[in-house]
C-alpha cells in the first residue's frame, strides 16, 4: 500500500473510531457538495488495478444515492445548485458529476441514476469522443500490466507480479506527472509503444463516441459540460493553447449535442493542473462555472468563486457508507484545507 493510501486509511480509521464527523455541523458541511465519479462498473478483482480509485460498482452508486437523500441532501442539477448557492435559498444539495464520458456511464450508471430520478452532469472532452485524445493514465496502466520490466531514464523497474507492478506504476506515474504536458505524453507513449498498446483502441473501448453521447443526451436527467479538447493539464501548457482547449471544447460539444453546455471541468483538476490564471480564463471565456478536483464542500463563500469550485471524489478504494458519511460531514476537508473554506489560490 502506498504511503498516501496508508495515511488516508489512518485518517478514515481515526474519524470512525472517534466519531468526530458526527459532531460536524453545517459550519463544516456547508451548502452542499459536488461529487466526482469516473467509472462505474462491476468489480473485476484484478490484483493490479492502479486506477481503481477512479471506479465504483453500480451497487455502491445505488447505496450512495440512497444515503445522500437520507442525509437530507437534494440531488439537483448543477444549475439548480448554483442558483441555491447564489440566492442562499433552498435545502442543502448534492450534484453528481461524471468525468470523461466513459461507456459505463451509459451502461452501468444510467440505470441506477434513472431508478433514483437523479440528474447528473457529464464533463466531456470532444477529443476522447472523436478518438483523437489519449487516456494516458490508462495507457500507462496497460503498459505496466503487459511488461515484465520497465526502463525509465537510468532506472529499471521490475514489473513481474502485481506487487511490483503497483509499486512501479506509483513511481513512474508521479515521475511523469512532475514533467510538462508534452514530456508526460511522450514518456507514456514510449512505454505504451514498447508494450504494444494501441491508444486509439483503448479510447474506443472505454469512452462513448458521439452517437453514444447523443443517445445519453436523450435522458432528461443528463447535463453536459466541457472538459477541454484533449484533456491536458491546462496549467502545464501555453495560455493561448489553454484558451483554445477550453473554448473549442464548449463549441464542439454544443454543436455535436445541439444544446447549451455552459459549465467546465478542469482536466486532472488539482493545483498543478488548474490555478488562479485558469480560473480567470474560464470566467473570461464566459463559462457559468468551472469545477476542480480540489477537495471540499461548497460554502456560501463559493458564490464569489464559481470558477474554482471544489469537488469530493467518491473514491473506489473506500466504497462503504461509513466512509461516505465521513466525507459528507466535511470534516476531513477542513483539515486538508487547513481550516480554509475556500481554497482558490
Ligand atoms: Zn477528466
Amino acid at each position: 500500500m502506498s504511503l498516501k493510501r496508508q495515511m488516508v486509511a489512518a485518517g478514515f480509521a481515526l474519524f470512525r473510531r472517534a466519531g468526530l464527523h458526527r459532531l460536524a455541523g453545517d459550519g463544516l458541511r456547508g451548502r452542499g457538495v459536488i461529487l466526482t465519479f469516473h467509472r462505474v462498473r462491476p468489480a473485476d478483482d484484478k490484483e493490479f488495478a492502479p486506477n481503481a480509485l477512479l471506479e465504483i460498482t453500480p451497487g455502491f452508486l445505488d447505496a450512495a444515492l440512497t444515503r445522500l437523500r437520507a442525509s437530507g441532501l437534494d440531488i439537483v442539477t448543477l444549475d439548480e445548485a448554483l442558483r441555491r448557492l447564489v440566492s442562499g435559498e433552498g435545502a442543502r444539495f448534492a450534484v453528481l458529476t461524471f468525468d470523461d464520458g466513459f461507456r459505463d456511464l451509459a451502461e452501468h450508471a444510467l440505470p441506477v441514476l434513472e431508478r433514483h430520478r437523479a440528474p447528473f452532469m457529464a464533463y466531456i472532452a470532444p477529443g476522447l469522443a472523436s478518438r483523437t485524445a489519449r487516456l494516458w493514465w490508462v495507457e500507462l496502466e496497460e503498459a505496466v500490466r503487459r511488461l515484465d520490466s520497465i526502463e525509465l531514464g537510468r532506472q529499471i523497474f521490475l514489473t513481474r507480479d502485481a506487487r511490483e507492478k503497483s509499486a512501479a506504476f506509483e513511481k513512474i506515474y508521479w515521475f511523469l506527472r512532475a514533467q510538462g504536458e508534452q514530456a508526460l505524453l511522450d514518456g507514456v507513449a514510449v512505454l505504451r509503444d514498447r508494450a504494444g498498446v494501441d491508444p486509439a483502441d483503448l479510447v474506443d473501448r472505454l469512452c462513448l463516441d458521439w452517437d453514444g453521447l447523443r443517445r445519453l443526451a436523450t435522458s432528461e436527467l443528463a447535463g453536459f459540460g466541457a472538459h477541454s479538447m484533449t484533456h491536458p493539464r491546462l496549467r502545464q501548457i501555453a495560455e493561448d493553447q489553454a484558451r483554445a482547449e477550453m473554448a473549442c471544447s464548449r463549441e464542439v460539444l454544443e454543436r455535436e449535442l445541439g444544446r447549451s453546455c455552459p459549465h467546465f471541468a478542469y482536466p486532472v483538476g488539482d493545483p498543478s493542473s488548474a490555478g488562479p490564471s485558469e480560473f480567470a480564463l474560464a470566467e473570461k471565456l464566459g463559462f457559468a462555472s468551472a469545477v476542480t478536483t480540489r477537495p471540499g464542500m461548497i460554502f456560501p463563500e463559493h458564490a464569489a468563486h464559481l470558477h474554482a469550485l471544489p469537488r469530493v471524489s467518491v473514491n473506489g478504494l473506500w466504497q462503504d457508507i461509513d466512509s461516505l458519511d465521513i466525507l459528507l460531514s466535511g470534516a476531513p476537508f477542513l483539515l486538508w484545507n487547513r481550516g480554509r473554506r475556500v481554497n482558490a489560490a
